[in-house]
């Protein structure tokens, strides 16, 4: 079978359509990325990982590759967000140093 013919060929039934497969390399990459600072940015890392970096082929990244959407929302703050929490500026996903700056003015707030 040619490249040409091989390309046209009709998938096998079992096959994994792509848009599935990226789908998957995104989730493997976001939940076992090692979160780093890279040039003043929050990035993901495959840090030499065989999964990680076959992951990182499926989606064409760089390694590592730019994660600004995980950053910490306290202004300034480029840590990765590990947690969460109800604020009075609504819920927010920050480090865990943020957390415990968050927990500390709610319990002053209390006491005053
Ligand atoms: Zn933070």
């Amino acid at each position: 079978m040619t490249d040409k013919e091989k390309l046209f060929a009709p998938l096998p039934p079992d096959a994994v359509p792509v848009a599935d497969l990226k789908e998957f390399a995104e989730d493997v990459a976001y939940q076992f990325g090692y979160k780093i600072g890279y040039n003043g940015r929050l990035h993901i890392g495959t840090g030499g990982l065989s999964t990680l970096e076959w992951a990182f082929d499926i989606l064409g990244w760089d390694d590592p590759h730019p994660y600004p959407e995980g950053e910490c929302e306290w202004e300034g703050c480029r840590e990765y967000a590990s947690c969460g929490t109800p604020t009075a500026e609504g819920y927010k996903r920050v480090c865990g140093k943020h957390l415990a700056e968050y927990r500390k003015r709610a319990n002053d707030e209390r006491t005053i």
